[in-house]
């Protein structure tokens, strides 16, 4: 006997037949003066209407991008700037390479 799949019906305002499917997808954001790409965004879609629904995780990833774009200004002293500098180059990468992985590294 076929096992039989249920289908998630259409969560839609406006009267729809269709059904959702999962999906992974690259979500769009405006911020500012540029568009940025959220990775890897888990969404419920309609094959009918094309609605998609987020679960809250993607939306509290959403909404992360929007609040931290990533960019950040730093002020050093010139000798840490420096010795960053030299730490970076012994472990070929760059300053901003240097940085990620230490504070990765830091914050776990
Ligand atoms: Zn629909």
């Amino acid at each position: 006997m076929e096992k039989k799949v249920k289908k998630i019906p259409c969560l839609s305002d406006k009267p729809c037949d269709g059904h959702l499917t999962f999906k992974r997808v690259d979500y769009a954001i405006k911020l500012k003066d540029k568009t940025v790409s959220v990775p890897n965004i888990e969404v419920w879609e309609c094959n009918l209407c094309g609605e998609r629904f987020y679960p809250y995780e993607a939306s509290k990833k959403i909404d992360l991008y929007k609040e931290y774009s990533g960019r950040l200004m730093l002020r050093l002293e010139p000798e840490l700037h420096w010795k960053l500098a030299r730490v970076a180059n012994k472990h070929h990468r760059s300053l901003n390479q240097e940085v990620n992985y230490l504070l990765e590294n830091t914050l776990k």
